[in-house]
């Protein structure tokens, strides 16, 4: 077998990036440089371009990994005395009850299994019966399972009540199509190191124009503070405090590389035909996945481990990199699992290298009962 030189990453970010994308890094910038400055400029219009948002939002950035702008956007738009109810079918959903605990903010969760969807009606119900909750924060891809929740329906439960809505969008934004014109939305999170191909290291918050103009104040934090990160940036188009700036450049090329693929479209097709070829080749050697197909996203594929006494996670990861691609441990608390990603920049022979890799593994380990239930 022919081993690419480094292994590539089938988790959901940081990912696999293109050599153009890395490039893009080999150069040092000032802060206060007007070319660096210019680069945050496109980020910022580009970003808020591919959610249609040009005439009504605007896109701050924030430095830091994706939980940072998560816990920027529920710190800067959900004043002291406000209440946000969080749809629940994962970790990311329970990350986002504990910024709320952490940042003193009244929330309440509305909890599902984690191999379900988040229900549109149970979102309608929930605010009816409580007018005191000011906020929905909800997860658009459950990057834990890989659940897809719909958030159209939900965002239109949300703006009949009058609420607002603040979407964790990280593993989504850009693959899947999320329209300002369509879709009502007050803040829609995201970060560098997902659909977008770029490098980890900094997130972005599109927030409505008339949302952010009321947010003054409202932070509790001084460095997450996105109406101050705003206000400074049309000021001066510099960052408040020292911008991530290789990985601001990064992103930029990773967005341009995006946008000459053909942009939402393109991306959310190649990324979707890996999930299917991903699912199916897996399926041959025996593995289930632990959702339905109905509700699962394009991103990152949740599949039950092997039945079998030979298998550990440690090992079979390790042999699995050892033939070329890092995988992703499980992150449900109930069944044994693991993770494989269907986002980055591999080429077609990307996921049947991997299912080569993982039945070659399967062959060393001994592992002869993937599935029970499959094989019953
Ligand atoms: C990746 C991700 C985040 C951010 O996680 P970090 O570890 O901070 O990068 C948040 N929400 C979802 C749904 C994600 O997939």
């Amino acid at each position: 077998m022919n081993l690419p030189s480094q292994p590539i990453l089938l988790t959901p970010g940081p990912l696999t990036t293109s050599e153009r994308t890395r490039q893009a890094m080999l150069r040092d910038w000032g802060s206060w440089d007007g070319d660096f400055n210019q680069i945050t400029a496109r980020v910022r219009q580009q970003t808020l371009r591919i959610v249609h948002g040009e005439d009504t939002h605007e896109c701050v950035p924030l430095q830091g990994s994706g939980t940072f702008s998560v816990e920027a956007a529920i710190g800067t738009l959900v004043p002291r005395d406000g209440h946000v109810l969080i749809p629940n079918n994962g970790a990311y959903c329970q990350r986002i009850a504990k910024i709320c605990r952490a940042l003193a903010r009244r929330h309440q969760t509305l909890d599902y299994p984690e191999d379900t969807q988040v229900k549109a009606a149970d979102v309608d119900r929930a605010l009816a019966a409580d007018p005191s909750i000011t906020h929905v924060a909800l997860v658009h891809c459950e990057t834990g399972a890989g659940v897809l929740n719909p958030l159209h329906e939900i965002a239109m439960v949300v703006a009949k009540h009058g609420r607002s809505l603040i979407i964790d969008a990280m593993s989504s934004f850009g693959a899947i199509d999320i329209d300002a014109r369509q879709t009502p939305f007050d803040a829609v999170v995201a970060a560098s190191g997902k659909c977008l191909e770029g490098v980890p290291g900094m997130g972005f918050v599109i927030i409505r124009r008339s949302t952010l103009e009321q947010c003054e104040g409202n932070s509790p934090s001084l460095a997450m503070d996105l109406y101050d990160q705003w206000v400074y940036m049309n000021r001066t188009t510099q960052w408040r405090f020292t911008p991530p700036t290789h990985v601001v450049a990064a992103l930029d090329q990773a967005i341009a590389q995006y946008m000459e693929e053909g942009g939402l479209e393109a991306r959310g097709a190649r990324y979707a035909s890996n999930c299917r070829a991903l699912i199916e080749g897996m399926a041959v050697l025996g593995f289930r996945t632990f959702l339905d197909p109905a509700i699962q996203a394009p991103i990152i594929v949740t599949f039950h481990a092997p039945d079998d006494p030979n298998y550990d996670f440690k090992t079979f990861y390790t042999e699995v990199k050892k033939r070329g691609y890092i995988l992703y441990p499980g992150k449900l608390t109930q069944v044994e699992t693991f993770r494989v990603g269907c986002i980055g920049h591999f080429g077609d022979s990307g996921i049947p290298g991997a299912v080569a890799a993982i039945a070659d593994t399967l062959k060393a380990m001994g592992i002869k009962q993937v599935s029970a239930k499959a094989l019953a």
